[in-house]
């Protein structure tokens, strides 16, 4: 780490903590999300081409994904801000009737923002939302992996934010680690589980409160009594949307092994129909490519390993390194399977039979809880029985992913697979310090109770004792 740069977060982090002696009214955090919705819009031709130049994702994809979804969340956040700021009144209770109180939701001060590559606009862009509409000032560090977005939103920064609410530090591990030297009031890593701890070890140091959006592998269930047809459309163009680098992607199936094969011919035939026969997906540019050869090698050795411990390919196991291109891969696969280890995070989709509902939710909880966990059925009871006994950031039933998308749902994970909740107001409220306020009058009928503990004191405490 250069010195320059160790100097320039200090001076950055000076800045900052001065500036957020006064918090930011509410007119200058909707003035701030107005000039990134706008900011966003006039600059939608350069998302996409620093986007593609990381890596080749399809317009439509980058259009949904990465721009549409920051747009909806801004729009949010300026319709409902001031409802979310506004103090709430709190009831009284008897023993204390002579007061008023409410809870505030104050700034929590400088956020520092870690984000990763698969979605690295998005990712970036949702939690500043967030952190801005509760009147925090922000250090981003977008991901070294996406380096002409990396780029792209710190020249985004630098045009419509003072370095007093806005910086962003570009780098790998060494500029987090330089970050990390500072004591921030709360940070958000959005990544990898590995990290994710290293990040909490060193929040814990100065005791600042953390949000990990992390990983882990997210199982769909498919029983018997569902339209296969539509189970395998969907599951298919989640799972190969951005080629499986997605966080919520569907990473194993569990089906019903009575309609294992049946399930199986729908999945094939769902990848064709959506980007053509194998030598066709090749070349399709509605088709995601890998991001980097170090993650490309990652799935050729988790393909090798897999089809070595015995998985057999049903559809793809096509790639072509030079192009970054690994096809959508379908695989008969096992529990006990090495690519049942952890989560894939790419284009590969194991399919493993299972023989009842039972069976399929004690695999399931054999493993770190995930992200999200689906479940494709019609009947009811199987519904409720895998809401009461699965342990997931999320459930989606008869869909995927959709939750994500919706504005007034919380995303985020349990255990393994992350702490914390973002997206709408929950993302508001994981940054603002929620503050309780209580005034009273000032001739407190509680004073009564105060030294000397004279016979006087004895009997309003006795009174006071049996009546509340
Ligand atoms: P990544 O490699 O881009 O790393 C994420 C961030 O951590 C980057 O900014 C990077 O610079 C920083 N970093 C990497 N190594 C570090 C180290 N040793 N010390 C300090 N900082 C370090 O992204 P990734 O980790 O490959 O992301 C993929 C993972 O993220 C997957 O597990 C995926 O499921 C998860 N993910 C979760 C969500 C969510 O919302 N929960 C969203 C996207 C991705």
């Amino acid at each position: 780490m250069s010195k320059l740069k160790d100097r320039e977060i200090k001076t950055a982090y000076d800045i900052q903590t001065k500036a957020n002696i006064f918090f930011r009214p509410f007119d200058q955090r909707v003035e701030s999300i107005k000039k990134l919705t706008k900011w966003i819009k006039s600059n939608e031709d350069e998302i996409k081409t620093s986007i593609k130049l990381d890596f080749k994702k399809p317009d439509i994809e980058i259009e949904l994904t990465e721009i549409w979804i920051c747009i909806k969340e801004a729009d949010l956040i300026i319709k409902n801000l001031k409802k979310w700021m506004k103090p709430k009144k709190i009831a009284k209770t008897l023993t204390l009737i002579t007061t008023k109180s409410y809870i505030q939701k104050n700034p929590k001060g400088k956020i520092l923002i870690i984000s990763p590559w698969n979605y690295p606009f998005q990712l970036t862009i949702m939690p500043l939302l967030a952190a801005i509409a509760a009147g925090n000032s922000v250090f981003l560090k977008p991901s070294e992996k996406t380096p002409n977005v990396s780029n792209l939103i710190k020249k985004m920064a630098s045009e419509i934010f003072s370095p007093k609410d806005v910086v962003v530090f570009e780098g790998g591990k060494d500029t987090v680690n330089t970050l990390l030297k500072h004591d921030f009031d709360h940070i958000m890593y959005t990544g990898g589980i590995e990290v994710g701890q290293l990040i909490m070890q060193n929040a814990a140091k100065t005791l600042t409160p953390v949000t990990l959006e992390l990983g882990g592998k997210c199982p769909v269930v498919v029983d018997k009594d569902v339209n296969l047809d539509r189970a395998a459309q969907k599951i298919i163009y989640y799972k190969f949307m951005n080629a499986g680098q997605t966080c919520v992607a569907p990473d194993y199936i569990l089906v019903d092994s009575s309609v294992c094969d049946e399930f199986k011919a729908y999945c094939v035939k769902y990848i064709k129909r959506m980007y053509g026969d194998s030598e066709l997906i090749k070349n399709n540019p509605d088709y995601c490519r890998i991001v980097n050869d170090e993650h490309f090698e990652r799935l050729f050795n988790k393909l090798e390993e897999s089809l070595n411990s015995g998985d057999k390919v049903i559809f793809g196991g096509d790639y072509d390194s030079n192009k970054s291109y690994f096809s959508p891969t379908l695989i008969s696969s096992k529990m006990s399977s090495h690519i049942m280890k952890e989560e894939i995070f790419g284009p590969i989709l194991p399919i493993i039979q299972v023989e009842q509902i039972e069976d399929a939710i004690e695999n399931i909880n054999s493993k770190d809880a995930p992200l999200a966990a689906y479940i494709f059925t019609n009947n009811k009871s199987k519904v409720n029985y895998f809401i009461g006994n699965i342990k997931s950031g999320a459930i989606c039933i008869n869909d995927l992913t959709l939750h994500l998308v919706h504005s007034h749902l919380p995303f985020g994970g349990v255990g393994k697979s992350g702490i914390g909740r973002y997206h709408g107001k929950f993302g508001f409220d994981e940054f603002s310090n929620e503050i309780p306020i209580l005034k009273n009058i000032n001739n407190s009928p509680l004073m009564l109770l105060y030294p000397p503990y004279t016979k006087r004191v004895r009997k309003i405490v006795n009174l006071v004792r049996k009546l509340f």
